[in-house]
């Protein structure tokens, strides 16, 4: 009998109830009984939700992130934050967030405010952890009552539980040191706190442990595959089973390795490394569980179960009782229930699954293989019948799409001429001054924005209302502008409820869900839209609005877009053809915006791609074919334009030293990124790649309520203008300013364009 099991679970609850609860307790409007109670309550609800498992997740649950939860149960508290009086939970909330709730303080004068842990990208996902800090003399000591409280808690529920963490390798490998000592180095002072967890965990009654080590699936040198069999030679001295999870991609070199750890059983993301499967089966030793991952834990698509059970049967013949299924990744990647989702088309929803959906769909598998395709007919007859209606669709292809992707002509992704001689016509028609000033495109999105968007949505408004309260900020932004002597100007931004959904909902292909939420970090939830069919946009989406602010001023107007990468990258994307296609159909219906933005007079376009890095590969041997097709997609949309029309690009970060050539290659005339808060580490960059084109380095960091004084943006020009030339230099913000208030940002911006000024009176 092959056995089900899940390896994780969302959990924010199917209507966000988890952020909800956090920051009314942050706000100071609940107790920490009550969020507490919460926690219990959204558990309790989720273990329901995969009673039909033989194995639930047990520990996946976290009031903000699981690595945090890890470092807590490790011991490892960085510094700051070790002397802390109060409640283990207010402790947590200030090293995710810098601060707890505040009436929650009672030792406020000792323990307020501290720094904010550092938050990054968990793998190639959209998911953020909180990243472990490490010394050269850092030290652990096991906290498992996290464990033990929720292990008790599954034991009165009845629940067949299987605790899940996050092994050591990977834990060490996700941390950085602060003293640049070696952090494989602490290896030896963590294993006998993992040793001692396991058996911890082993005391509650626990048969198996879930250990993840998705570093497997990365390149790994000599010394981290050393301490693999270190560790888990150590480990197996636990008296628990362990069953070592490696998800989002494939083995490779690794495989070896992992099939010789001493582990009692092994989890292969069959998904996305199905063609690993029969190597892993033929190395692993015959008394070890084999668990594939067979339904997709990233993505929102039903899954092709006859199809999965053609391949699986004879795998399942083959290893019996040792099969267990599941889906390849923990479902923290998906949203809850599709349930909700009653407003969507009837047609697009039968062929989506969600977290819950998808645990069905695993439960069918197994009893299809455990008791043969006869018991699950119905189920999976209906599954084949919206698999059909998927690929025959025709609202989800469209040949003429198809055929343009497919006919691409090189020349679309080249400019007439090279940067150097459209900068001069540029600079004849833009006549801007040495050190030009300009802001990313968003401006505060105020209550009236709010009201009025709440408003159209539930008919108070009509569309002509709506129209007339969007142009009111938008010359509210011009005005602003204007006064602070600004030198290319932007929109705004008012109409957009977000940079990517506002285009998805414009293009044909794109569907919307209502509660679709994806956790991206702590209480932030994201709602990617999801990208069914060819891509085709049936008119302009922009252009009335940047006319519109045009006409307001006789500064040069910025036209605003995001950049093909950006909306596949934050999108749920087809898995019935390669991202590439995707995202050069994508880059066809942008590169229409953006001719007809140039045919409506627009001198200046920017086309933010603020994703692009965060989809590079896991493994590095795969960056350069994403890479190519990612900037050939930014080329298609951008490179159409005349001479001197200026294009512009955002990026959101400051780290691309590996990958600026490929920046440098999309050829936007200008590039704006995120410095201000490593102007080092743009240095560093600048002294291996001289980039070609103009560049505007992030003065004034917008994620930070402080107001930068003149001084200190005129001295970061200067360390920029050290490695680039002056004339080729731009003065702006890092990024968007729609998370500001009005008075943040007028001083800040008006201490940015004396700045400009300064610099130009050299
Ligand atoms: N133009 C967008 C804005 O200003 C860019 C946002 C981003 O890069 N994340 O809001
Ligand atoms: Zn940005």
């Amino acid at each position: 009998m092959a056995k089900t099991h899940n390896l994780g679970f969302p959990r924010i609850g199917a209507k966000r109830e988890l952020k909800f609860g956090q920051e009314a307790y942050w706000k100071g409007q609940s107790s920490r009984d009550a969020l507490k109670a919460l926690g219990a309550s959204l558990r309790l609800r989720h273990w329901q939700d995969q009673a039909a498992l033989d194995l639930t997740p047990v520990g996946d649950f976290s009031f903000y992130d699981q690595v945090l939860d890890m470092s807590f149960t490790l011991g490892n508290l960085p510094a700051r934050v070790k002397d802390f009086h109060g409640d283990v939970l207010d402790n947590y909330f200030r090293v995710a967030r810098g601060r707890s709730a505040a009436h929650a303080d009672t030792h406020a004068e000792c323990c307020g405010g501290v720094a904010a842990g550092e938050m990054t990208k968990w793998f190639d996902t959209n998911y953020h952890y909180i990243v472990p800090e490490f010394v050269a003399d850092t030290t652990f000591a096991l906290d498992a009552s996290r464990l033990v409280e929720q292990l008790a808690e599954a034991r009165a529920a009845r629940v067949r539980a299987k605790p899940v963490i996050v092994g050591p390798l990977t834990y060490l490998w996700l941390g950085k040191t602060k003293d640049d000592s070696d952090r494989l180095a602490l290896l030896s002072r963590l294993l006998p706190v993992y040793v001692e967890l396991l058996t911890t965990l082993a005391a509650q009654g626990v048969e198996w442990v879930q250990i993840d080590e998705p570093i497997l699936v990365t390149e790994l040198d000599a010394g981290w595959r050393e301490a693999f069999e270190t560790a888990y030679a150590a480990l197996a001295a636990a008296p628990v089973k362990c069953l070592l999870a490696t998800y989002f991609g494939e083995l490779q070199d690794n495989l070896p390795l992992a099939c010789r750890l001493p582990v009692d059983g092994l989890h292969i993301d069959a998904i996305n490394a199905r063609n690993e499967v029969a190597a892993v089966i033929a190395a692993l030793p015959a008394d070890k569980v084999v668990s594939l991952g067979v339904v997709d834990g990233r993505n929102i698509w039903k899954s092709d179960l006859n199809a999965v059970l053609d391949w699986l049967t004879p795998v399942a013949g083959q290893l019996g009782e040792r099969l267990w299924i599941a889906p390849s990744c923990s479902l923290l990647h998906v949203p809850v229930d599709l349930e909700s989702e009653s407003k969507l088309d009837a047609e697009i929803r039968s062929w989506l699954a969600f977290a819950r959906q998808k645990l069905a769909e695993v439960d069918v598998l197994a009893r299809a293989i455990n008791d043969g395709r006869d018991a699950v007919a119905a189920e999976l007859a209906a599954n084949a019948a919206a698999i059909a209606s998927r690929r025959a669709s025709p609202r989800v292809h469209n040949p003429a799409v198809k055929a343009a992707v497919e006919n691409l002509d090189a020349a679309l992704g080249r400019r007439q001429h090279p940067y150097a001689q459209r900068a001069p016509k540029q600079a004849a028609k833009l006549k801007l001054p040495r050190y030009p000033t300009t802001t990313i495109g968003s401006f505060p999105q105020t209550a009236e924005i709010r009201n009025a968007r709440s408003q159209f949505k539930s008919g108070e408004l009509d569309h002509a209302g709506y129209v007339a309260a969007m142009q009111r900020e938008i010359e509210r932004s011009v005005r602003e502008q204007e006064a602070l002597g600004l030198d290319v100007l932007v929109h705004g931004e008012a109409e957009r409820n977000d940079m990517v959904e506002y285009f998805g909902e414009q293009l044909e292909g794109y569907a919307f869900s209502q509660f679709g939420w994806v956790q991206s970090y702590g209480s932030r939830c994201v709602k990617p839209p999801i990208m069914f069919g060819d891509i085709r946009r049936p008119k302009a989406m922009t252009v009335a609005w940047i006319l519109y602010a045009q006409s307001l001023t006789s500064k040069p107007m910025k036209g605003m877009l995001t950049g093909p990468v950006t909306i596949l990258n934050w999108s749920f994307v087809r898995d019935d053809q390669p991202r590439a296609v995707s995202c050069l159909q994508l880059a066809l219906a942008m590169r229409e915006e953006v001719l007809d933005l140039e045919r409506a007079g627009v001198r200046v376009i920017q086309i933010d791609e603020a994703a692009l890095r965060e989809g590079l590969p896991l493994r590095r041997a795969q960056w350069q074919h994403y890479l190519d097709w990612a900037v050939q997609a930014f080329r298609i949309t951008a490179n159409g334009v005349q001479d001197d029309t200026q294009i512009h690009t955002h990026m959101c970060y400051s780290e691309f030293n590996d990958i600026l050539g490929a920046i440098a290659d999309m050829d936007a005339d200008v590039i704006t990124i995120e410095t201000s808060r490593s102007d080092m580490e743009l240095l560093d960059a600048f002294d291996s790649f001289q980039y070609p084109n103009d560049i505007g380095p992030g003065v004034y960091d917008i994620h930070s309520p402080n107001i930068p004084t003149q001084e200190h943006m005129v001295k970061l020009m200067r360390l920029a203008a050290e490695r680039i030339p002056a004339q080729r230099l731009w003065v702006n913000p890092d990024c968007g300013l729609k998370t500001r208030q009005w008075a943040e940002v007028i001083p800040a911006l008006q201490n940015m364009v004396a700045a400009a000024k300064t610099l130009r009176a050299q």
